[in-house]
């Protein structure tokens, strides 16, 4: 996968649907750089890394994640970098850091609803050992938002209502118009398709209207304008 540079500021690594490899994201300020997502594994961690490095920039100093979901959080414990996430993102990680990965354990998930036919299949792929698994929790936790302030550039991590989780966070970039969505413009999955919630999908609507920004990051699509993706989740909600 390649890294693209978007913005003066920002690059990304595209999503890889192969093993569900979310987009990864990077800021490059002059006090430091920072990690939008941190993977879905170790793998997938260093092979951004490898990526960063061919094109001579620096390893991250910070890490956040969007929220707790294995294709966004289980490369965290692969990093160096200081690792941040939103309380909520915290406490699931700290539920998920009890599982196991026998065969047993993860069908019961599938059974109770803990875990989605979607990700068991996609963690079969990335995964073929599942001993390599790693939970870990992020080192700082926060509630609401924080601001990093990367010299020239600042990086807003805040919480948002979404209709895919309940713990997201966006981080939003001022100086180059752009935010990094994670999954929080997806909807759900439900057996064999995707649903969205339609009293949530409109208040994430009505938040990311009030948001300033040019360009949009997904988690697995790739970037649009402000217009563009408000155009499409008003779409969405008309057809529910
Ligand atoms: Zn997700």
């Amino acid at each position: 996968m390649k890294l693209t540079k978007l913005t003066e500021h920002i690059y990304y690594m595209e999503h890889d649907p192969e093993t569900d490899r979310p987009t990864l994201g990077y800021v490059k300020g002059e006090k430091g750089s920072f990690m939008m997502d941190a993977g879905n594994s170790a793998a997938h961690y260093n092979h951004f890394i490898e990526k960063l490095q061919e094109n001579h920039l620096p390893t991250p100093r910070y890490l956040s994640i969007t929220h707790a979901h294995w294709d966004h959080s289980f490369g965290l414990w692969a990093t160096d970098a200081a690792t941040i996430a939103g309380g909520k993102t915290n406490k699931e990680l700290e539920k998920m850091m009890q599982w196991t990965w026998d065969e047993p354990s993860m069908t019961k998930r599938l059974e109770t609803g803990e875990e989605t036919s979607f990700s068991d299949t996609h963690i079969r792929k990335e995964y073929p050992h599942r001993s390599d698994i790693k939970v870990k929790t992020a080192q700082i936790s926060f509630n609401g938002s924080m601001t990093i302030d990367l010299g020239d550039v600042t990086c807003i991590l805040r919480e948002i209502v979404s209709p895919h989780c309940r713990d997201s966070v966006v981080f939003i970039i001022p100086q180059d118009g752009v935010i990094f969505l994670g999954d929080s413009y997806c909807s759900v999955p439900q057996g064999d398709t995707w649903v969205y919630d339609k009293v949530l999908l409109m208040a994430y609507i009505d938040e990311l209207e009030r948001i300033d920004f040019r360009f949009a990051i997904k988690g697995h699509h790739p970037p649009q304008t402000k217009d563009e993706i408000i155009g499409e989740l008003k779409a969405e909600w008309r057809k529910l």
